[in-house]
This record gives structure tokens, sequence and C-alpha cells, in this order.
């Protein structure tokens, strides 16, 4: 029995499931898998993102924009979590700070679409809304959505999520595997030859400890999080359990769970379904959001404003963030909350490139990040973290980075099933340069 009801509200960008019946039986078998993750660990991240708010830590976000089935195998699930732990290494020995590390992992299987039906010489089919919906193939049955595929969303989330806890508490993480992380292509990179050098310091250091006869747990274990954007409300709710501690709902599907840009509706389902779980939520706040609308949104999602409860995560474009953002900052922060602020330097700043395929160029994602810290400075408000679309392979499709990829290069190596994702080199660059902005001082590039 589903012991928690929600209100009928309009919910944006739903799937249009052909076959109630087998929805239901999909539903019924969601609600009684086990969880995911706990709550308690839900709460451990909300005490981090609140430090995080308040400048003791930074955020990292990163991974896929939309998550495959087939993508779910151990080499992309670990360079995907080896790009991460090296950003993090590069941001915390850079700018000395606790990072908070989250994955847009085991989770994004779901993707909102701007239009709903795709066409391809003259044959037109329902978009892809992700591997949890129906196939990235152009194919008329794989493009009706199917809910068998949000059980199979459940179990690529488990086998990814296991296999992440493997590698992060068991060894792989330890400090004194940070060279080991950069052992392939990215080593050659100016990136990676930088990263040898924060490796080297850090080895000295740790041998220097060891020689004292210290030998820290927290060397040997990292703290990562599972997140993704709860769009598809079927399997949202059916993965939401009371937690026996507490009595409180909880989203077990994912540790942090953010609703997007499309579906943030202030009277709308998504919203409400974010208020109502105890996880620790974001929304994204695109250029068109208003200030009384953020001050509205965080009266909504966090009325008893618990610190790390809500995170904003602008994603402005380059172009606009120093105008758009500002005025945001100052009516939240005037208004007595304390959000944890964040940047998303990919989603305002995507276009279409020479080759027609959707691209981003890595100075504009850069120069976001740039002029989100720029805001805060001015403000005197915490710039809190990034989060980006990354991979951990070599792809072409993002331009620019000092490797620079080349605008007539990004068909070469394009793999993403949705948005283009920074590359490991490109990753990597970005932290180098995230750490220079929180230290305040002017980009010191890779050359
Ligand atoms: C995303 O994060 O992949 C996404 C769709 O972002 P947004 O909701 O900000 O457009
Ligand atoms: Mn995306």
């Amino acid at each position: 029995m589903d012991i928690l009801t929600w209100p009928d509200l309009p919910a944006a960008q739903q799937p249009q499931w052909p076959d109630q019946t087998a929805l239901e039986g999909v539903l019924t078998q969601l609600r009684t898998l086990p969880p995911l993750v706990f709550a308690g660990e839900c709460d451990q991240l909300q005490n981090r993102l609140a430090a995080a708010s308040r400048g003791e830590a930074f955020v990292l976000m990163g991974g896929d924009c939309a998550e495959t089935f087939d993508g779910a195998t151990a080499d992309a699930i670990r360079a995907k979590l080896k790009t991460v732990l090296q950003m993090a290494i590069v941001l915390t020995y850079g700018a000395s700070l606790p990072v908070v590390k989250v994955g847009r992992m085991a989770g994004q299987y779901f993707k909102p679409r701007s239009k709903p039906v795709e066409l391809r010489d003259g044959v037109e089919l329902p978009s892809y809304f992700g591997d949890g919906v129906n196939t990235l193939e152009f194919d008329a049955q794989g493009r009706i959505p199917d809910p068998t595929r949000l059980l199979r969303s459940y179990q690529t989330a488990s086998s990814t999520l296991n296999l992440v806890r493997a590698f992060t508490q068991g060894g792989y993480a330890d400090l004194r595997e940070v060279h080991s992380w950069n052992q392939d292509f990215v080593a050659e990179t100016p990136a990676g030859n930088r990263y040898e050098q924060v490796a080297g310091e850090i080895d000295r250091a740790l041998a220097f400890m060891a020689a004292c006869g210290a030998d820290p747990d927290e060397f040997k274990r990292v703290e990562f999080y599972s997140g993704h954007e709860a769009l598809v409300l079927d399997y949202e709710k059916a993965m939401t359990r009371i937690d026996s501690r507490t009595g409180n709902p909880y989203d077990v599907s994912g540790h942090f769970i953010w609703v997007g840009e499309r579906t943030r509706q202030l009277d709308g389902a998504h919203v409400d379904f974010a208020a109502r779980i105890h996880n620790p939520i974001g929304v994204k706040l695109g250029p068109t959001t208003s200030p009384e609308a953020a001050v509205e949104m965080a009266e909504l999602l966090n009325p008893n404003r618990i610190d790390g409860r809500l995170t904003f995560i602008s994603r402005m474009g380059a172009g606009v963030v120093r105008e758009a953002l500002a005025p945001i900052v100052e009516k939240v922060e005037a208004s007595g909350h304390r959000v944890l602020w964040i940047c998303d330097p990919m989603h305002g700043n995507t276009r279409e490139g020479s080759t027609g395929h959707k691209t981003r160029s890595y100075d504009d994602v850069a120069d976001e990040v740039l002029g989100f810290f720029q805001v805060h400075k001015a403000l005197g408000t915490v710039p809190g973290g990034i989060h980006v679309e990354l991979t951990g392979d070599d792809v072409t499709e993002c331009v620019g980075g000092t490797l620079g990829v080349t605008e007539d290069q990004v068909g070469d190596r394009y793999e993403t099933a949705c948005d283009p994702r920074l590359n490991r080199a490109q990753s990597l660059e970005l932290a180098f340069d995230v750490a220079d902005y929180l230290l305040d001082r002017p980009r010191s590039g890779l050359r």
C-alpha cells in the first residue's frame, strides 16, 4: 500500500505512458524495492551543503547530461569518478577548502526536452526523453514510452552506486593513489601535467605525515554522493519512503534531488514534490527568473529555513550572468533565507556549432563561473560550488580548452546522449581555473 499521497497538480514534461496497467505493475515493484540511498546519508549531505553555504566548503557536482543504460560500464563509471576526484584534489589543494562531491550519477536517466517530437527526413517521432523513458535510437517502436524502463533505471542506478561505493570506500580513492588517477591520456595534457605537480606535492606531504606517525582514516576513503533531476514523478514518487527514525519522507533514488529549469513552476507538481521530501534539494534558475519568484521558491521549499536544505543552481549564460544573477542573490539574501548558491556554467551556454552539433565553448563556461564569483564578491555573499556536465573520456563535444578542441573537430568523438560535456582535460582545466577564482586571483592558465 502506498502510504504517501500526492496532490494532483499540473506536471510538465511527463511521459505519456500508453499502458496504465503496465505502469501500475512497475510502480508497485518500485515501491517495494530496497532504497538506493539512506535518509541518514541525505542528512549528512545536507550538513555538508550547509557548511558550503557558509563558505566552509565548496561543492563539486558533475557527470553526464544523460546517463545511458549501456554507458553504465565499469570503465566509464571509473573514468567519471576519476575526473571528479582529480578536480576535487585540485580544488581542495589549491583553495584549502573541503570539497563536497556529488556525481550527476545513478539517476540521470530522464531528460526534459524543448520539443515533444523530433523530425528527421520527414518522419516525426516522440523526442528522446532519456533511457528511463524511451530509446535514443530514432525508431518508431523504441520512442514509445516504456514503463519497464523505470525498473531498468532502478537496476542501473543500483549497480552504478554499488561500484561507486566500492571505488570510494575500498581503497581506490585513497589519497596515496593521487598519481594513479592521472595514468592515462590526460597525463599528456597541460592540465594533466600541472596535476602531476600537485600530486607530487601531496605525496611529499603524506610521506612527511606518515614519518610523523599520522595516518588518518579520512585519507583512505572519500565521501561521494549521488544526485539527479527529479523529472519523471512516477519514478521519484514510487522511490519515496518514510524514514523509520524520523517519520519523514525521503526520495531514496538519490541523495540530492533537483528541479530543472523547465519544471520549476511555483504551482506545479515538481516543486510540490521537492517541498515534501526531506532530501537536500536544488532548483535550477535560468535568466528568466525574477528575484521575487526566487524568494517565493525559497519560502515554499524551505519555510523552516534549514541550512543546507535548499540549493539554487544558476544557469544564466556567460553573457548575462553578471546582470541576471545579482538582483536574485540580493533579494533572496535580503529575505533572510540562506541558500547555497551553485553555478551551472553549461546550460546557458549551449549553441549550435559549425558541424551542426550542439556545443559549448570552454571560454564561455569558465567566464560564467568567473561572473558568478564576481557577483558574489560584489554582494559579500558566498559562491558555494559548481555543477558541470563532464565525462571521463577523451570526447570532442565542447570546443576550446588549452588542448584546443576546434569547431570542426566537434563531430570527431561526439558521444553524448544529450548535451555536450567537458572532456577529462577540459574538466581538470576548469578545476584549476576555479581554484584561482576561489583564491580571488586571475586565471593562471596552464602553460
Ligand atoms: C540538465 O541539467 O541537464 C538540464 C536539463 O538543465 P536545465 O534544467 O538547467 O536546463
Ligand atoms: Mn544537460
